[in-house]
């Protein structure tokens, strides 16, 4: 079997960055569509590629998806700014004479072959669980507003549902694994017009992206293009079906599909950003106190005692600027009956800890000069 490729991928003309990643190096194709917020869904794309490739060497194609599953999901349980992040994964492997498919997500594989382009996923989608009961016509679907929730993504649980089935690719035979900017844009009917009119898979790629952008470009677009040239030795075979091999525990897709509810929906983003600039303020206010407070001291009191502060005496935004470093056994009352101890209450600031601890030595000097020793007469 000799391939021929021509991969593709564009951020569109609506999001910021491109969260779609793709590999086209053979023995290895895939797609894969990223989401969750921050870097979430450029990090989900790429980590899962990268563990692929790795876990497919010597490795059957579904165990390595379900590796590629908790590398993410374990990356995003490690790192809290990527919490939530998941990644679609549509993936051909080759193995001698045929080509290997798993399959989890929106994106999709198509075949082209003598003319007609078939598709050879099922997208695990909401809405797509929908038309398979009936309850929305294929092209009621195709319009959906949340045609894009996800009801299975790589990253999400521990273990995933991978579909998979395998091809005996026949010379002529042309595959694409594209991400849902394509799909969503676009008409199958114009991606196979696309494919027919350029015979070098590059260019049939580019055009592919060109025109989900001109149809308005609202989500990151990649197509990856395998063109077969020479069969292996039985051209007759039929395409085996998908079929969903289940990973053992139990399914919670329910849970993914709500917190995917807000994948493309601005209110979810607005929160996002809402969130995030909060995280960003308390961060500044914690790293303003670091800086400037935590290296402040002062005596004060504390439940009737003089104590050790580290901070400054003052809540001027009702935000605890101080830290209890160390009580004393020396009462507060006994103190500030001393002229120089009168303001105790409000702190005794100082320059160091050391500076702290000899202004607090002082008043327990000055406390027991004060006052006779217990059982002195
Ligand atoms: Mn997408």
């Amino acid at each position: 079997m000799r391939l021929h490729i021509g991969a593709s991928t564009h951020v569109g003309r609506v999001r910021k960055g491109n969260e779609d990643s793709y590999m086209a190096d053979e023995p290895l194709f895939a797609v894969a569509d990223g989401m969750g917020g921050h870097q979430g869904g450029e990090v989900a794309s790429k980590l899962a590629l990268d563990t692929l490739r790795k876990a497919t060497d010597g490795v059957a194609l579904a165990q390595a998806v379900q590796d590629a599953n908790k590398a993410v999901f374990e990356r995003a349980g490690r790192d809290p700014g990527l919490a939530g992040m998941g990644t679609t994964l549509t993936a051909f492997l080759v193995e001698g004479d045929t080509l290997r498919l798993a399959h989890v997500g929106d994106s999709r594989a198509y075949l082209m072959r003598d003319g007609e382009l078939q598709r050879i996923t099922t997208d695990h989608t909401v809405v797509e669980g929908l038309v398979e009961k009936g309850e929305l016509t294929p092209q009621e679907a195709s319009i959906h507003p949340q045609r894009s929730i996800l009801t299975r993504a790589i990253g999400v649980d521990g273990e995933v549902q991978v579909d998979q089935g395998s091809i005996q690719p026949h010379p002529g035979d042309r595959l694409l694994l594209c991400s849902d900017g394509l799909t969503g844009m676009i008409e199958e009917a114009d991606i196979q017009r696309i494919l027919e009119e350029h015979e070098d898979p590059q260019a049939a790629a580019d055009a592919l992206v060109d025109a989900a952008n001109e149809a308005g470009g609202q989500d990151n677009i990649t197509a990856v293009i395998i063109d077969v040239t020479e069969a292996g030795p039985d051209p007759h075979a039929q395409v085996a079906p998908t079929e969903t091999v289940a990973a053992p525990g139990p399914r919670r897709t329910e849970r993914f599909a709500m917190g995917e509810r807000g994948r493309r929906r601005w209110p979810w983003k607005a929160l996002a950003w809402i969130l995030a600039a909060l995280v960003l303020l308390v961060g500044g206010l914690f790293a303003a106190k670091r800086l400037f407070v935590d290296r402040q001291w002062f005596v004060g009191t504390e439940g009737g005692y003089v104590a050790l502060f580290q901070g400054i005496p003052a809540e001027p935004i009702g935000f605890d600027l101080a830290t209890l470093v160390e009580e004393t056994t020396i009462p507060a009352d006994q103190a500030t009956q001393l002229a120089e101890y009168q303001d105790l209450e409000d702190g005794i600031t100082a320059e160091s800890e050391e500076e702290a601890r000899s202004i607090i030595a002082q008043i327990q000097a000055d406390v027991d000069a004060q006052q006779p020793p217990p059982g002195a007469p």
